[in-house]
């Protein structure tokens, strides 16, 4: 099969063809009909996250048909459509695992990092880590759901009850998640690129009640924040903006660091947390969830020996919205 591999950190993925896997007791193999570029995948190819298996085949935002069974398989049938996200093994059996948490297992396998992904034409996965994906949206636009769309929700969630709320870097996860949020009834502000006129004309199409550069303040106190952008020093400038007892949410697998700032602007009960990958229960919540709204991506489509070009439109914050390859 054809695969985008990453050989070695910091350089650009290769075109190459390599031996179709074959699925393993208790996996199947699917075959990649879309598979989103995620910003964590920029983070593995440039080495932001360390100790990636080498080779990796990145990509952890998969939509594909089943293919093939291995032993024991009974959850899905061939030419079944399943997704398959970024959380791919965990152990099952360390604390996290056990009280509900298995986002934060010690020993986890993720998608498109420790596991080979879906920067190819086929992929096998853990079926107790797949999910089915029934409805009629298209292959690519459903894509994004399977990290930009759960990490938002769980994100939103973990924002707890606020009815206003802003979003730092208006890229695939923020344009998901204002749509879900808009659905619970929550106003929504968009912070980007500080002159980044399109993106903020983006929001606005969305239906967020105010989008603006970062470096400016939200019209309304904020109930809660989100900061998908991996830029540490949007952290005190989201604090500014929240009201006490509210909540900077930190969506991101990595960050530049964050700068020391005054203790008075976290006073007041104001919280920071970050969000650490996702659960198979997030999962069924958002994949329910997305249809009802209905969430809708807004994709741009890439070939799959073109991955490149997508992840350094990614790198350089040009795209609006979600890039999908298509093997
Ligand atoms: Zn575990
Ligand atoms: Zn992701």
């Amino acid at each position: 099969m054809k695969a985008m591999v990453l050989e070695t950190p910091r350089t650009p993925l290769r075109l190459l063809e390599v031996p179709t896997p074959s699925p393993s007791a208790g996996e199947v193999l699917v075959q990649v009909a879309a598979c989103g570029v995620c910003r964590t995948d920029l983070h593995v190819v440039d080495g932001d996250l360390k100790h990636p298996k080498l080779p990796v085949i990145p990509g952890h935002e998969i939509v594909g048909r089943v293919w093939g069974l291995g032993t024991g398989v009974t959850q899905f049938n061939i030419g079944q459509r399943v997704g398959i996200p970024w959380l791919g093994s965990t152990c099952g059996t360390c604390r996290y695992c056990q009280t509900g948490h298995e986002n934060l297992c010690d020993t986890p396998g993720f998608t498109g990092y420790q596991l080979d992904g879906g920067y190819a034409e086929y992929a096998v996965a853990d079926v107790r880590y797949c999910f089915p994906i029934s409805g009629a949206e298209p292959d690519a636009e459903v894509a994004p759901w399977l990290c930009a769309g759960l990490i938002g929700h769980r994100s939103l969630r973990l924002a707890g009850d606020a009815e206003t709320i802003g979003i730092y870097g208006f890229g695939a996860a923020a344009h998901l998640v204002t749509q879900t949020a808009q659905y619970h009834g929550r106003r929504v502000y968009a912070f980007t690129r500080p002159g980044d006129r399109k993106a903020q004309e983006f929001a606005l199409s969305l239906g967020c009640a105010w989008a603006g550069g970062s470096d400016e303040r939200p019209p309304a106190q904020l109930d809660a924040a989100i900061l998908f952008a991996p830029v540490g020093s949007l952290v005190p400038t989201a604090l500014r903006a929240v009201r006490k007892g509210g909540t900077v949410v930190l969506g991101g697998i990595h960050m530049s660091d964050i700068p020391a700032f005054p203790y008075e602007i976290i006073w007041g009960e104001r919280v920071v947390r970050s969000v650490a990958n996702l659960t198979r229960n997030d999962a069924l919540e958002f994949l329910q969830l997305a249809p009802t709204v209905p969430v809708r991506s807004h994709i741009v489509t890439v070939p799959l020996a073109e991955a490149n070009l997508a992840l350094d439109r990614l790198r350089q914050g040009e795209l609006t919205g979600a890039a999908v390859l298509i093997p």
